[in-house]
């Protein structure tokens, strides 16, 4: 039975931060991909794990004046029970409101910039996966981090996200909720909406889903048939 962790979750129960995009965009492709460990691979998902490959192949830090640019940075939270990598973090001197970094003089102000491949969606997905950074750098550094970007290469536009607390929540409600499927290997059924056209598992998950119909869901279609 789960129960939620007073010290945190242990290493060995982290999930992968990346994760809450796809449990943002259905807890049901979560689940066949993290937990299942099925994984379909179309151009979409091609493209995109290509794009990001551009953006961290390995840890790399670079400084520029007061900047110090740090690509593929890997990240954790004991909170979430989650671990992952940064894109991208900037860190900006700022001796007043910044934290000290080790090996470095001065302090500095952290900001997280995830890159999409994209352009924004309609979902607060990339929202959430930028919050879950921002967590675990927080956590990591003894920092509080206000703001982050998301940078979309389709648009080739950079947007200023503010960390508000009712993200930072949804975030922590979403791994809380992750981890209780995580621990019982359940892969939740949804309702089947518009956005499967868009997924990447359609054709493996929408056969399992409309062969086991649930009771209630079966009662509801011989009420529906019985109607027209
Ligand atoms: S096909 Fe639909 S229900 Fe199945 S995982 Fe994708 S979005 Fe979720």
């Amino acid at each position: 039975m789960y129960s939620e962790k007073l010290n945190g979750y242990p290493e060995s129960e982290y999930l992968m931060l990346s994760g809450i995009q796809h449990f943002t965009f259905c807890r049901r492709q979560w689940a066949l991909i993290h937990i299942e460990q099925q994984w379909e691979e179309n151009l979409r998902t091609v493209e995109g794990n290509l794009f990001h490959k551009k953006a961290h192949d390995g840890y790399t830090a670079e400084k520029r004046r007061d900047l110090i640019i740090s690509r593929g940075m890997p990240v954790f939270s004991r909170e979430l029970g989650a671990s992952g990598v940064c894109d991208i973090v900037e860190f900006y001197r700022d001796d007043e409101k910044g934290v000290s970094l080790y090996g470095r003089e001065g302090k500095y102000l952290v900001y997280p910039v995830e890159y999409k491949k994209g352009k924004p969606k309609e979902d607060d997905s990339d929202v959430l996966q930028l919050a879950a950074q921002a967590i675990c750098l927080e956590e990591m550094l003894a920092c509080r981090v206000e703001k982050g970007y998301l940078f979309y290469g389709e648009t080739r536009r950079r947007i200023e996200i503010l960390l508000e607390e009712a993200v930072r929540q949804e975030v922590r409600d979403a791994f809380r909720e992750m981890h209780q499927y995580y621990e019982r290997r359940y892969t939740p059924k949804v309702k089947r909406t518009k956005a499967c056209n868009a997924c990447s598992l359609k054709n493996l998950c929408l056969p399992q889903l409309m062969k086991n119909p649930s009771a209630k869901a079966y009662i509801a279609q011989r009420i529906g048939e019985e109607e027209i």
